[in-house]
This record gives structure tokens, C-alpha cells and sequence, in this order.
């Protein structure tokens, strides 16, 4: 007899042969023995018991009967024929119907004997019948398989050609069964785990998983698969965290000098906040220590994270080195250089800024500075990490809006350090939920402003449709009299060329309009997108920020991070088409300042129901955390930005949507077994060690990447 294993390849499965073997491979990603237990079904259809016609009551409801069939008719003619059994149970009598394959289902089904039924109940007229159910003589084999939860599996069209459906690939599923239990699954949990949480071992659970016996084994083996998955992907990012810092030895700034002291006491506006204090002595405590820094600042749109970045350049600054400030777009990053330069004027610090158009001899210039040490803080956007660009001495690297920034991107930063990377501080624009930031980013340290600026008034945020657009005018109106500037944003998705153009198309006749209601030269309107010269975006831009005109007609390039807080009003148009991270990233541009803010929400009447909710959490909650909760459970933890590239895509049972609890749990344990035994070199941990190993191969690379 041959030897299976989990890695026996799956053309060797009885009833697969090569044929279908390749298409296995080629839609569902399964090659092994292996691969074919870890295809988890994505539902179970609930077989374990048989329900009585007298007590359905309720359409749509899926239920399960054990009777016999009186007789058979047909009824009508044309494509209005049906096949009628008139089925019957020690309860009652109902009706199963057949448009379809009539003729092969009047020979299948024989009159007086006994069928167990299944199928969804709908209403016709004042009873209610089924139509096309699942229908199989009675049979010791059936009465057993109807006792059981019986799972549904993910296939595609060209699979259910080849007669794996979910019923074909279920046949297979249970070959394997039988092949696996003449086997050993290893186990990749230590045994004190398992006893101590009281798991099912993973040879029990990835049997239950496909044949339970009830709903109790049933959890109990996802939520072992669960916990296993997550589990695995902490133990991971954490061992990378413990090896990276053993490995990499920070600069120490040790020195609060003479920047840092003279800014907070003597440049700072404003008192921060406490959530602000205890983030910057965070980072200190990071900074301060040889450590080497790679946190993440999560905090909600206006939180104040870029103070909190200024002071830590301060630090850097006054410990002898260099540092950066990375920003998503040129509009953003020209922001953050003109603000600080301004917040630093008088310090006698040189700060210089860099994107694709600086040019020529400015650019050479501002090289050469920066490599001499001269420029101590540069700001600017993805060109800082090209080659070309040397500093002299960087210390500390900041990047702003960072879902805009691959992996990679944000890996690169770390070989401008000249002895040892730069520490690095990560700002997200806005909040991601905490499952997925203890996943997508769960390398990191993680410090969370979790309080506003005080005097911040929540935006009113109203849903309108075209009918009120009169009315949606004449607000503005109003506003712009009383001084406040307005924001009209459209949707821009680049997706195809013909979309851009008519998004672009949309925005010009929005913007015609407007022009129309607001005339010149009491009115003054910006435009600004995507397809303009940044030359000519810049200068629309400043026009706004300096007041010169008092609405910005705009794509979504000023969604991240620009800051007008004279702007009060926030109309966005389509909003249907917009996401809720980026509706709520939008709103935060206003309330800004000290006037009662705005949010209109432009919308179709009709909507999805996706979109309704988007908009109904909106007009609910200004908080971000609330918001990316909702979005999370919308799209899914895969579709949120930045975590593409993370692997939260590829958990194939957990969900960070749900099963906030068991990642908890998973990443308590694993923080425990890393800070004990980072390496699993115990003999308790070996089972880890070899998971670990193998599964290891796949992802090297990993551990530089922050
Ligand atoms: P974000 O976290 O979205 O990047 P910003 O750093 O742009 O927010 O800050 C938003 C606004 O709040 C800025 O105008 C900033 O000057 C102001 N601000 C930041 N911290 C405080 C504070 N502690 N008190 C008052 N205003 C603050
Ligand atoms: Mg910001």
C-alpha cells in the first residue's frame, strides 16, 4: 500500500485523475493531500434533523423531510409545465415542484416509497411548497449522511464542469477522509497548549471541520483552525520584532536639547493634549534607549500626529543627525514643508525639500547639502527614497498617510542610514481597526492618539439627494457670506481611461454650474485634479489657503492631510462611489478651525445597501476607530488599504472582522512563547520549530521589512 501523506500529491486521490487533478491545481490552489484538507468549506447546511410539514410556517427557510409521494402530476403547458409530487409526512401534506428535467425526475421518483427531502420552502398562494429540492430514496447511507451538518464548498464554473461542485468535491473530501484516518496528521501545537485551552488537536479539528457531527464540534474545530492561523501569523511577526531588534542597534538620542526644549516652550501654540504627551514619551522611551524605533501612530483624522512628528525631528536634531518627512502626494508633503518652516522660523534650523519637480541645479544643490549635513530636516515626497538621495547623517525617518506606501517603499527608507538604519515612525491617515493593525502591522510597536485637540465640535454631517441641490446652494451661500471657504469634491477613479474621462467630464460640468450660481467678482472658485500640471494645482491651492477664493472644486487629491481651517463646509458629490475611510478622511478637512462645520453628502436616490449603510455611519459617528470597524466588516479586512501586501488577505478560516477574541488570545500566547523562547529551542516547542521551518522557507524577506 502506498504511503499518504498530507504531501502525497492530489492526482493520487481515488476519483481524481489528471484531467481533473490540473484543474484542481490551476482554480483552487490545491496540490496535496494537504491542500485539499485545508479547502474549508464556507457553510454548512444544517441536515441533523428532519422537520415536520405541519410546522413550517415561514418562507425561505431551508428544512429537511422524511415522507413518501402519493402521486404525480402535470400541470399547465408550455414553459409554464410543472411536475407536482404530492409529498406527505406523518404531519401533513406539500406540494414539490419541477420546472425543470421533468421527464428524468418522473422516472426517478416512485410513488409509496420513503425520501428524505431537502430544500428551500417558498409561498404559493395561501401554502407553501418547495421547488426542485434535494430528493434521495431512503437508504441506511442516506439516513446517516442526512444526520449531519453538511458542508458547502467554494468551487468555480469550470470545476462544476468537471463534476466537482460542492457535492464532487464533498465525495472527495471524503475519500480523503477515509485515507487520513489510517494516518497520523502532525500536530503544530505544543501539547501543553492544547491541554491548557482544551483544543481539539489537528487531526480532530481538520475532520470535523468537514464532517461534524453537530454545531459544538463544529466550533470547536474552527475555532482551533482559527486560533492555529492567527496564532502562527503572530508568532511570526513577533519573532520577526524580537530578531530585528536584537539584530539592529538604534541611535541613542539620549540628549532632550536645545531645538526641542526652545520649540515646546517657546513656539508651541498650544498645550498637547494628554494623548499626545504620553505618545511623544513613548516614542522618547524608544528613541532615548538603543532600541531601535519602528512604531506606528494611529490616531483619527485632526488628532495632531504631525506636531508629534516635529518634536521627535526635534530630538533627532539635537542629538547630531538628520531627519525626513515623507508624504503621500506633492500637495501634502509642500504643506508639511511650508507649516514647519514657518512653526521652525527663527530656530536657525535648514530645512529642505525634495520632490520629482525639484529639478536641475536646485536639485543638485539641495544633494549636495543634504549629504553635507547642512540640511537637517528634509521634507518631501517618494523621491526621498530614490538612490540618488544621500544624507549625511539620517537618524529618523516619518512617513505621513502611510496606506499610500507599499511595503517595500517603507523598506527602503531603512538603508539611508549610513551605520545603522534610521529609526522609523509611521503615521496612518486614518484609524484602522485594532484586529487588523495587531496583524497588518503587527511587527511594529503601535501608539494610538486617542483624543482631539479640545474646543472640537463633531461635523454635522446631512445625506442630500439632487432634490435638494437648490437648497444644498443656497447653504453655501450663506456660509460663504459669513466668511467660511467650501470644499465640492468629486469622485476621480483612475480605473480605465473612459471612467477617468467622464469623472472628468462630471467635475467640469459641477464645476460649470457652480460657476453659474456663484459668479465673479463677488465669487472666486479653485479648481483642482488630478490630469492638471502640478505647477498649476499648486497655485489653485494656495489661491484657497490664502483666501482668494472661497470654493475649491477638487478630486480627491485633497483628501489626505491639507489643512484650511477656514474651510467649514465639506460638500462631496457622488458620494456612493467613495469608500468610508476615504468619506471620512475627506470630511476631516473641515472643522478645523473654530466655526461649526459642515458635511454634505451628495447622493443618488436610489442606493445599495453598502452604500446606504456607508453614508448612515457617517451621518451616525465623527469617530474614525467606529468608522473603520464598519468598513472592515463592509469590504472584508482584505480590501482595507495597507494591508494588501500583508497576508490578511490569505487567512483561509479567521476573520479579523469576527474573531477579534480569539486573535487576541492568539496574540497573547505567542508574546509569551517569543519572550520565553524566541528561537523554540525547547524541547516543548519543537512541534513549532518545524512548522515554522517549512512554512518559513516561503516568506523569507520578511523580517527587514517594518
Ligand atoms: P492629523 O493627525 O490628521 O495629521 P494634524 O497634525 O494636521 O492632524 O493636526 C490638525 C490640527 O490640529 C492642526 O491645525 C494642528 O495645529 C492642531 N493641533 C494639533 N495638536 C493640537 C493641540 N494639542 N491643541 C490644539 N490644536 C492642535
Ligand atoms: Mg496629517
Amino acid at each position: 500500500m502506498p504511503d499518504y501523506n498530507l504531501h502525497t500529491k492530489i492526482e493520487f486521490l481515488k476519483g481524481v485523475g489528471s484531467q481533473r487533478a490540473d484543474l484542481l491545481k490551476t482554480e483552487l490552489g490545491i496540490f496535496s493531500f494537504g491542500d485539499l484538507l485545508q479547502h474549508y468549506p464556507f457553510r454548512y447546511v444544517d441536515k441533523t434533523q428532519f422537520h415536520k410539514i405541519r410546522d413550517i410556517h415561514t418562507e425561505g427557510t431551508s428544512v429537511q423531510l422524511k415522507g413518501t409521494i402519493r402521486r404525480l402530476e402535470t400541470i399547465g403547458g408550455g414553459r409554464k409545465m410543472r411536475l407536482v409530487a404530492k409529498f406527505k409526512d406523518d404531519s401533513g401534506y406539500m406540494d414539490l415542484v419541477f420546472f425543470k428535467g421533468i421527464q428524468w425526475v418522473q422516472k426517478k421518483l416512485v410513488p409509496g416509497v420513503e425520501y428524505v427531502v431537502y430544500g428551500k420552502v417558498s409561498r404559493f398562494g395561501s401554502s407553501f411548497n418547495i421547488v426542485h429540492p434535494d430528493i434521495e430514496p431512503v437508504t441506511q447511507a442516506n439516513l446517516e449522511e442526512a444526520a449531519h451538518l453538511e458542508p458547502v464548498y467554494p468551487t468555480t464554473g469550470k470545476l462544476d464542469g468537471k463534476g466537482l461542485d460542492t457535492k464532487g468535491i464533498r465525495k472527495l473530501q471524503k475519500i480523503l477522509y477515509n485515507r487520513l484516518k489510517e494516518m497520523t496528521i502532525p500536530e503544530t501545537l505544543p501539547a501543553y497548549l492544547l491541554e491548557k485551552m482544551r483544543m481539539y488537536s489537528r487531526q480532530q479539528a481538520l475532520l470535523a471541520v468537514h464532517f461534524p457531527k453537530d454545531f459544538a464540534a463544529l466550533q470547536q474545530a474552527q475555532n482551533r483552525l482559527k486560533f492555529e492561523e492567527l496564532f502562527f501569523l503572530q508568532l511570526r511577526l513577533l519573532q520577526i520584532r524580537s530578531r530585528r531588534k536584537k539584530a539592529f542597534k538604534g541611535h541613542v538620542f539620549e540628549r532632550v536639547g536645545e531645538h526641542f526644549i526652545e520649540f515646546y516652550n517657546n513656539k508651541l501654540e498650544f498645550e498637547l493634549t494628554g494623548a499626545q504627551k504620553r505618545v511623544v514619551k513613548e516614542i522618547r522611551n524608544d528613541m532615548g534607549h538603543g532600541k531601535h524605533m519602528n512604531r506606528l501612530l494611529q490616531g483619527d483624522v485632526g488628532s495632531g500626529k504631525t506636531i508629534v512628528g516635529l518634536l521627535c525631528m526635534l530630538l533627532a536634531l539635537d542629538n547630531g543627525f538628520q531627519a525626513c518627512l515623507m508624504a503621500p502626494t506633492e500637495i501634502l508633503a509642500q504643506q508639511h514643508y511650508i507649516s514647519m518652516t514657518e512653526s521652525l522660523k527663527g530656530m536657525g534650523i535648514q530645512v529642505g525639500f525634495l520632490s520629482g519637480s525639484v529639478k536641475g541645479k536646485k536639485r543638485k544643490q539641495l544633494l549636495q547639502f543634504l549629504e553635507e549635513g547642512i540640511i537637517q530636516i528634509l521634507i518631501g515626497t517618494h523621491a526621498l527614497i530614490e538612490d540618488w538621495v544621500q544624507f549625511n547623517n539620517l537618524g529618523l525617518a516619518i512617513i505621513d498617510e502611510q496606506h499610500r506606501f507599499g511595503v517595500a517603499q517603507r523598506a527602503s527608507l531603512w538603508k539611508k542610514g549610513k551605520i545603522c538604519p534610521p529609526h522609523v515612525l509611521v503615521m496612518t491617515a486614518t484609524p484602522i481597526p485594532r484586529t487588523l493593525a495587531m496583524t497588518a502591522y503587527g511587527d511594529l510597536d503601535v501608539s494610538v492618539i486617542d483624543e482631539l485637540p479640545p474646543g472640537r465640535k463633531p461635523v454635522e454631517t446631512l445625506h442630500k439627494t439632487e432634490h435638494h441641490r437648490i437648497q444644498v446652494f443656497g447653504f453655501m451661500r450663506k456660509q460663504i457670506q459669513a466668511g467660511r471657504q467650501v470644499y465640492v469634491v468629486y469622485p476621480l477613479i483612475e480605473e480605465s481611461e473612459s471612467e477617468a474621462l467622464e469623472d472628468l467630464n462630471n467635475l467640469m460640468a459641477g464645476y460649470e454650474a457652480i460657476s453659474k450660481e456663484f459668479p465673479p467678482p463677488e465669487y472666486q472658485i479653485s479648481i483642482v485634479h488630478g490630469r492638471m500640471k502640478p505647477a498649476d494645482k499648486d497655485f489653485e491651492m494656495q489661491r484657497f489657503v490664502k483666501g482668494e477664493t472661497q470654493i475649491m472644486v477638487a478630486t480627491t487629491v485633497i483628501e489626505v492631510g491639507v489643512n484650511v481651517p477656514n474651510a467649514s463646509v465639506m460638500v462631496i458629490e457622488n458620494t456612493e462611489r467613495f469608500g468610508l475611510s476615504q468619506l471620512h478622511q475627506l470630511r476631516g478637512r473641515v472643522g478645523r478651525g473654530s466655526d461649526k462645520a459642515y458635511c454634505l453628502l451628495m447622493s443618488s436616490f436610489k442606493l445599495s445597501s453598502d452604500a446606504r449603510t456607508r453614508i448612515q455611519t457617517m451621518c451616525r459617528t465623527n469617530n474614525g476607530f467606529e468608522i473603520a470597524e464598519v468598513d472592515m466588516n463592509l469590504r472584508g479586512p482584505g480590501n482595507i488599504e495597507g494591508t494588501q501586501q500583508s497576508g490578511v488577505v490569505n487567512l483561509r478560516m479567521a476573520d479579523l472582522a469576527k474573531d477579534g477574541r480569539i486573535l487576541q488570545t492568539a496574540r497573547e500566547v505567542a508574546a509569551r512563547i517569543v519572550e520565553h523562547d524566541p528561537e523554540f529551542e525547547k524541547p516543548i516547542h519543537a512541534p513549532l520549530k518545524a512548522y515554522m521551518a517549512v512554512e518559513g522557507k516561503a516568506k523569507k524577506g520578511w523580517s527587514r521589512i517594518s
